[in-house]
């Protein structure tokens, strides 16, 4: 009987956020910014994938970046200094991305002047993909030093994701992973994947993620366009 007075709570929460991911959507569209919400343990190379995409999609794509962290604005630089326009959220020990300080950042940036939006969630596999932020797309990062056994240990996050990029392809003569039992682990709970092994070092398997981004975004922009 106690139980039944704790579960209302919990919905409200949660749809407080939902709320708010949808207002966040509806601005985004209205303005025609695709977002995308990486996700990724702490270390896989979220902000390396960031560096990478968006110096060799200058001229070609405005790019805005909002940075979750629980503190400083060191990914925020690294971003800055790739040519994109900004934003760090630092949350203050919350271990994840809601979508209110979605909102907040959003009213930093320039939204008009932005083709696509990247959300850097904070780092974490466990509870990010739980939270609606209003963002397109999931795009998770793995990479080869986390092991083989991510998506057998946090299938939530492995079903949730939209992308899967595999990084750090350039350390699989010196760690122990098999790529083989990893694939397998992912098409169990996301059947279909699409999937981009990437060297942020190297710049292996770059391009096909850069082609799929903006292939990505002139699809989102003509479903906007018929949608009118
Ligand atoms: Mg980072
Ligand atoms: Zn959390």
């Amino acid at each position: 009987m106690v139980m039944s007075k704790q579960i209302p709570v919990i919905e409200q929460i949660l749809s407080a956020n939902d709320r708010l991911a949808e207002q966040n959507r509806q601005k985004l569209d209205s303005l025609g910014v695709y977002s995308i919400n990486i996700m990724a343990s702490p270390g896989a190379g979220k902000t390396a994938l960031i560096e990478q995409t968006v110096p060799r999609l200058a001229g070609k794509l405005r790019i805005a970046v909002i940075e979750g962290d629980l503190a400083t604005s060191i990914d925020a630089e690294r971003a800055t200094a790739a040519g994109a326009v900004s934003v760090q959220i630092n949350t203050g020990g919350n271990c994840h991305l809601e979508a209110q300080m979605v909102r907040d950042a959003l009213e930093q940036l320039p939204l008009h002047d932005i083709d696509l939006l990247i959300v850097e969630n904070v780092g974490n596999l466990v509870c990010p993909a739980g939270w609606a932020l209003g963002t397109h797309h999931n795009v998770l990062v793995a990479s080869v030093p986390e092991g083989d056994d991510k998506p057998y240990k946090y299938p939530a996050t492995y079903r949730g994701v939209d992308t899967l990029v595999i990084n750090k392809i350039d350390l699989l003569p010196y760690v122990r992973f098999n790529m083989e039992r990893f694939r397998q682990g992912v098409a169990i709970l996301s059947p279909g994947l699409t999937t981009f092994p990437v060297s942020c070092v190297t710049g292996e398997g770059l391009p096909a993620w850069l082609e799929w981004l903006e292939h990505t975004i002139a699809t989102f922009r003509q479903d906007l366009s018929n949608a009118k």
